[in-house]
């Protein structure tokens, strides 16, 4: 890493000065991670993992509306393209998500739950630990900095993640990288075992989230977790800027954000290109115009947030 980064100093996890936290919650088949695998699984048995809340017995075989049922792992590999301080991350996709962004751009694994291979967690855990930790300050080709659980997204794989924490035997932080649209019993079952929540929050307003994920209550529930996430570790947010949600969904987020939590480092992306079925809608075929983003980030300068 060259030159100061605000975001490692913000990242407190990422300076080797505390242990991950899913270290903190073993001892035993009675210690606290085997009992939030426990949880995990019971709401996997009537799916309550997202806010779709489907109620389908997963466990039995039954698929709910993501069509997750056992986990697929789709790839896993030390990634170097996430933010410079979470850099090299030991990355895996899970096969499958709970939502339905007409603008995916991991589509091909988000859309299909079995785009992917079973990896027992035990033998996940051991391909991790393999890697060994990058050194503070030790060239980004030496180790991992964390495990970057990503998908699709990793909600509807709670119980899998949960059982490769119990294997795992390396203190290397864990960050969940997800759209955090999830209940509140499953945000719980996974407080105590990441250490760094690097969110997307997508939408300012239930009507684009409907229309471009046809998620339901999506503003309450994703700003309800978020707030919840800032309890349990550190937050980082990414908010991809979409083609004419300058007004209704740029500006909101940035606002509650700058309201409610100050705090949090906010990536706002540009980068938006028109993937799998916004191909098709005429108003998100464009890109994201260098005036909208340069509106975002004044604004956000303004908010006083500590932008990535
Ligand atoms: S994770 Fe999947 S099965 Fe479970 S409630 Fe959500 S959409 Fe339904």
């Amino acid at each position: 890493m060259s030159g100061p980064d605000p975001l490692h100093d913000y990242l407190s996890i990422l300076q080797g000065k505390a242990r991950p936290r899913f270290q903190e919650l073993k001892g035993g088949p009675t210690s606290e991670l085997s009992l939030k695998v426990a949880q995990a699984e019971r709401l996997e048995a009537g799916c309550a993992l997202c806010e779709h809340r489907c109620g389908a017995n997963r466990r039995e075989g039954r698929p709910g509306r993501c069509g997750v049922l056992r986990t697929k792992v789709a790839s896993h590999f030390i990634h170097y393209g996430e933010e410079r301080p979470l850099v090299p991350s030991y990355t895996v996709f899970l096969a499958g998500c709970n939502l339905r962004c007409v603008f995916c751009q991991n589509w091909d694994i988000s859309t299909d739950a079995e785009a992917g291979e079973v990896i027992e967690p035990g033998v996940l855990a051991r391909m991790i630990e393999a890697r060994g930790i990058a050194p503070i300050g030790a060239p980004a080709c030496r180790g991992i900095r964390n495990v970057n659980w990503v998908g699709g997204d990793p909600i509807p794989h709670l119980p899998y993640v949960l059982r490769v924490l119990q294997e795992l035997e390396l203190d290397v932080p864990q960050v969940w990288n997800s759209n955090m649209y999830m209940t509140r019993e499953a945000l719980e079952v996974l407080a105590g075992t990441m250490d760094v929540y690097l969110t997307d929050l997508k939408f300012g307003n239930d009507r684009c989230a409907r229309e471009l994920c046809g998620a339901p209550r999506y503003w309450e529930v994703v700003t309800r977790n978020h707030l919840q996430a800032a309890r349990q570790g550190e937050v980082v947010v990414r908010h991809l800027m979409l083609p004419g949600h300058l007004e209704c969904c740029t500006l909101p987020v940035l606002e509650w954000l700058g309201e409610h939590l100050p705090q949090a480092a906010v990536n706002v992306m540009d980068q938006y290109r028109p993937e799998h079925r916004a191909r098709q809608m005429p108003a998100m075929a464009r890109g994201v115009s260098p005036a909208e983003h340069r509106v975002a980030l004044e604004r956000a300068g303004e908010l006083g947030l500590l932008l990535i």
